[in-house]
């Protein structure tokens, strides 16, 4: 009788909700069907999902499976398409969207990244496998396609559509008024933080930004580098930020702090407006200046506002502004990739350390 033999690939999961559950397992890879395409994956980026998935705090398996293959920053090649997908052919690469939609009015109207009633599944981080493996499935749906050139740094475009969607919100959001911003205060100098400075700068604001590191690392030189300026909380703390600049009309959190986050809002200026992205899994209380920042949102008209996730319309935005940031700063992308993991060294990568500002867990060498 013949047999058939299914080809396997290998891949990383959790047990989620499991500390340090990280492994790597054996998969079969997926079947194209006449609507997906075989993605061959590149490269994975790593975030604080990742490390808090890995940590046990977060993250949710595929119904029917008890682990979940991590993993939604990826850059991918086309290496099969089925017959019915149309605008994507075999050594097309490609960055995917990470929403998987539900049938909510908001997720139907395409911006699953806003949805209403909460039953989507992430790649990667909830109800869905990720990208942290050979090969993944996907639907041209959800497919950026990526051009040639931007190749070295193309990974990055994951976290830079959750930075386009944060400033496009915020924008949004002051139509309420004539605003004029000038000043932008980013707190936190990791991807998210140096990508946020990135797409501020381009929009030709003072951008200040205030984290951990000393001023002479790297993430400070980068900054600096922007036309933007770096301080170190350490001799410049969040609380005093609004006496030693004057008026901040935008603030991005990007600490993942939520003591951070409740500082912040005291330190907005008139009309301004904070946007929160940190996912703060964890369950920790604080004490806050509860009068103090409710009079200054009420008698500055302030708005604070979260932000998560990002729908295709903010990876195109990102496509365009990897153009434009790359002919102002040659090389900048590249420079926030500070560390290649090859795949049997996936713990490593998985590990934070305060130097790193993007790792990268190399897949396949293309
Ligand atoms: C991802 C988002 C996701 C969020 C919450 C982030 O790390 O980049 O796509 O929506 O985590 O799960
Ligand atoms: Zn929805």
């Amino acid at each position: 009788m013949a047999q058939t033999l299914t080809a396997t690939m290998r891949a990383v999961a959790v047990t989620p909700k499991k500390p340090g559950s990280a492994r790597q397992v054996e998969l079969p890879i997926p079947a194209v069907s006449r609507e997906t395409a075989l993605m061959r994956v590149l490269e994975v980026g790593i975030d604080g999902t990742d490390s808090e998935i890995n940590n046990g705090l977060y993250g949710e398996a595929p119904p029917g499976s008890d682990f979940l293959v991590i993993g939604h920053e990826a850059l991918s090649i086309v290496e099969a398409v089925g017959e019915g997908v149309e605008g994507f052919k075999p050594g097309d690469l490609v960055v995917s969207t990470v929403r998987r939609p539900d049938d909510c009015p908001n997720c139907g109207a395409g911006e699953s990244d806003m949805c209403l009633f909460g039953n989507y599944t992430e790649r990667g981080i909830k109800g869905a496998h990720g990208y942290m493996g050979e090969y993944y499935s996907e639907a041209p749906a959800f497919m950026i396609k990526i051009p040639p050139p931007l190749r070295a740094f193309a990974v990055l475009l994951e976290p830079l559509s959750i930075v386009e969607k944060a400033v496009y919100q915020a924008w949004k959001i002051q139509e309420r008024m004539l605003w004029a911003p000038k000043r932008a205060v980013v707190l936190g100098a990791g991807s998210i933080g140096i990508l946020a400075t990135i797409l501020l700068r381009l929009r030709g604001l003072e951008v200040h930004v205030y984290a951990k590191s000393s001023p002479e690392a790297l993430q400070g030189r980068i900054i600096n580098g922007l036309g933007a300026t770096y301080r170190s909380v350490v001799d410049h703390p969040v609380v005093g930020i609004k006496d030693e600049l004057d008026q901040i009309d935008f603030m991005l959190e990007a600490t993942g702090s939520s003591s951070v986050a409740f500082q912040a809002m005291a330190q907005m200026g008139t009309n301004g407006v904070l946007c929160l992205t940190g996912v703060s899994a964890g369950s920790r209380s604080i004490e806050i200046p509860a009068d103090v920042i409710n009079l200054e949102m009420v008698l500055g008209n302030r708005v604070t506002f979260g932000s998560v996730n990002a729908n295709r319309r903010y990876f195109e935005m990102g496509v365009q502004h990897f153009q434009q940031a790359e002919r102002q700063w040659p090389g900048i992308f590249e420079r926030l990739i500070t560390r290649r993991v090859p795949f049997a060294d996936f713990t490593s990568a998985l590990d934070r350390r305060p130097e790193d500002i993007k790792t990268l867990l190399t897949i396949a060498n293309a």
